[in-house]
């Protein structure tokens, strides 16, 4: 499973930090990190950031399939 954050799109409101701990961090007032990589015990918590994002910025996928991890930061 992974996920993407639109950095055109984010804001910065970290309501994704929040909500998930241990996917998104924010550093600073603006600075927005997050692992793009998550399994299972990590679904429900990134279903609610997504669902809690003003800006729909996060674009996830839940389907198994193997991919490249990568780190995003905005701010
Ligand atoms: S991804 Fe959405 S909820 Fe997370 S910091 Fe950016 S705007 Fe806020």
């Amino acid at each position: 499973m992974r996920l993407v954050v639109d950095l055109n799109r984010c804001q910065g409101f970290a309501k994704c930090a929040f909500l998930a701990l241990d996917v998104f961090t924010l550093h600073g007032e603006e600075a927005l990190l997050y692992t793009s990589r998550f399994d299972e015990a990590l679904r429900d918590q990134v279903e609610q950031a997504v669902a809690a994002c003003p800006v729909q910025a996060i674009l996830a996928d839940f389907s198994d399939e193997p991919t490249k991890g990568v780190e995003g930061r905005v701010g």
